[in-house]
């Protein structure tokens, strides 16, 4: 993999993401589709499984 790829990201509630930069601090993510997806919507089938809660912290 490329190791000039950056992840552009806009989910501010995330700990991995730097809101004035849109940017995602991680060098790699997981996408996986939802658990009760098969919609075929982008919302539904592209879920970022790497986020993490600024106050949950799961
Ligand atoms: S982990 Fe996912 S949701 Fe969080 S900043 Fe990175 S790409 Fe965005």
């Amino acid at each position: 993999m490329s190791t000039c790829q950056r992840i552009m990201c806009s989910v501010g509630s995330c700990i991995y993401n730097t809101n004035k930069d849109n940017l995602c601090t991680l060098d790699a993510i997981q996408v996986s589709a939802s658990a009760k997806s098969d919609s075929g919507a982008p919302y539904d089938e592209t879920l970022c499984a790497s986020y993490k809660n600024h106050d949950k912290k799961k």
